[in-house]
């Protein structure tokens, strides 16, 4: 494999770009403030009178579900996708309200599956918000081992042993109550049972909230790479309950910031701004803090996958800095690192490589370091990652194309970057050396 994967690096030759435009400025936002949506050129956020927000992009023919005036609903982001919309609710004390869940649940019988962490927590909480005033639906659960290296087939199938156990048909519906990593086996576990039944995404970690529980990637890890296995599978709904990071630990935290560094980083640079200015009030769990950083960052990543739901350019930029950091995740051996520290090494090494072509100026290379700095996440790759291991493992990445490994790489101001095989391969080999001890 190591003869194959250096060829496929060493070949890296012209292919697909996708290159992002600079977004206009949406007025600087006050250090201390979160900056309120504004129009822009390429999509406008609509705020309401009333405190509740509602941000929609590309115009929609779905109807519109809207939470109850007096609902804790504070913002709803939309993901248009025609007949596969669906809303994004953000909110604290959402699993309090149960009518939001409930409006979307298909057929009597509902699957939850979780973990062994979140079950204790939350469960409980989220079969009274199923079942609360509607004796017609019945909740099950399927609660598996916690941990990313879990997130494998033997893990999947506990899911399909329940829901065949268990004789639920076609007209179920099943709910991720959990991180990425449940999100990502329910979803794929839904697309699959009885070749798809219907699915509420309940992220409880701050980079399900802000990332995995939106867009309907779903699947499972392969012994020689990260999320080889899975498919496209939107939800019905994504409650978010912003209450529910009150007891997510403060390495976890962590980790979901730096897919949040990541937006700014492609195409949302007041956003980046603003979180240069506001870090230790995320760290410090400031709850206006962090509910604007949960909206925009959805905002982002819905109006991405309107465009381009199956990856065929603009999505895959959303994936800055996960091919080393992928390669990280699976050399170390699942779960070593979290996904977002492994994403945050990934992202410096990507801005190095990004100078080393002369993309973008060493200042905003240094912003990136800093910026990850001060969230406290890896900015360099562990000892045991060698430039050998990072090569075979990136040579099955699934932005290989056509034998060649394409990267999302930034160039030109920030919140700019290009999709694209089309790089000078020394660029890289030279990232991996300045980066790994051998
Ligand atoms: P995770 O799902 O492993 O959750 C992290 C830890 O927090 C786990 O131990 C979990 O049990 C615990 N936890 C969850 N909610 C909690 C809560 N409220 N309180 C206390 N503990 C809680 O990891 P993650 O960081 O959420 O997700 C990482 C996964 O997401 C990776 O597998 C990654 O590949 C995937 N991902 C997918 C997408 C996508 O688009 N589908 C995007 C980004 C990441």
């Amino acid at each position: 494999m190591a003869a194959s994967a250096s060829s496929l690096l060493a070949a890296a030759a012209s292919s697909s770009c996708a290159a992002i435009s600079p977004r206009l400025p949406r007025g600087a936002p006050a250090a201390a403030s979160v900056p309120s949506p504004s129009r822009h050129s390429c999509y406008s956020l609509r705020a309401s009178p009333a405190r509740r927000h509602r941000s929609r992009f590309v115009a929609s023919t779905a109807p519109t579900m809207q939470p109850p005036a007096e609902s804790r609903v504070s913002t709803v982001v939309d993901v248009d996708l025609g007949d596969r919309s669906y809303p994004i609710y953000i909110g604290a004390g959402l699993l309090d309200e149960p009518d939001l869940l409930q409006r979307h649940v298909h057929g009597k019988r509902v699957l939850v599956v979780t973990n062994t962490t979140v079950a204790p927590l939350y469960l409980e909480k989220v079969t009274w918000a199923l079942t609360h005033n509607n004796p017609n639906v019945s909740v099950e659960s399927v609660i598996l081992p916690d941990g990313e290296k879990y997130k494998d087939m033997d893990t999947l199938m506990k899911v399909f042993d329940k829901a065949v156990e268990s004789r639920f048909d076609r007209r179920c519906t099943f709910v991720a109550l959990g991180g990425g990593v449940i999100g990502d086996m329910c979803g794929f576990a839904a697309a699959a049972f009885l070749r798809g039944v219907n699915f509420i995404q309940i992220p409880t970690t701050l980079m399900a909230q802000v990332d995995s529980s939106v867009g309907g990637k779903t699947g499972i890890n392969h012994p020689l790479g990260k999320n080889l296995i899975g498919a496209f599978y939107q939800p019905q709904c994504v409650l978010i309950d912003t209450d529910t990071l009150n007891t997510l630990p403060d390495r976890e935290l962590a980790s979901g910031i730096a897919e949040v560094v990541k937006y700014g980083l492609i195409r949302d640079a007041p956003f980046f701004e603003w979180q240069e200015k506001n870090m230790p009030k995320l760290l410090a769990r400031e709850p206006n803090a962090l509910a604007y950083v949960i909206k925009r960052s959805c905002e982002n990543k819905a109006e991405v996958v309107a465009q381009d739901e199956k990856e065929s350019g603009l999505r895959a930029t959303l994936n800055l800095g996960h091919t080393f950091g992928h390669a990280i995740e699976t050399g170390l051996g699942y779960g070593a690192w979290l996904h977002g520290e492994a994403v945050a090494a990934g992202t410096v090494m990507t801005a190095d490589m990004s100078y080393r072509l002369g993309w973008i100026d060493e200042s905003l290379k240094n912003r990136v370091v800093d910026i990850l700095k001060q969230a406290k996440v890896p900015i360099a790759p562990p000892e045991a990652m060698t430039v050998e291991k990072f090569k075979n493992i990136m040579a099955v990445d699934k932005k290989v194309a056509d034998g060649l490994l394409r990267l999302i790489l930034l160039k030109g101001p920030l919140g700019c970057c290009v999709f694209t095989g089309d790089y000078d391969r020394n660029a890289l080999d030279e990232t991996l050396h300045a980066f790994c001890d051998n």
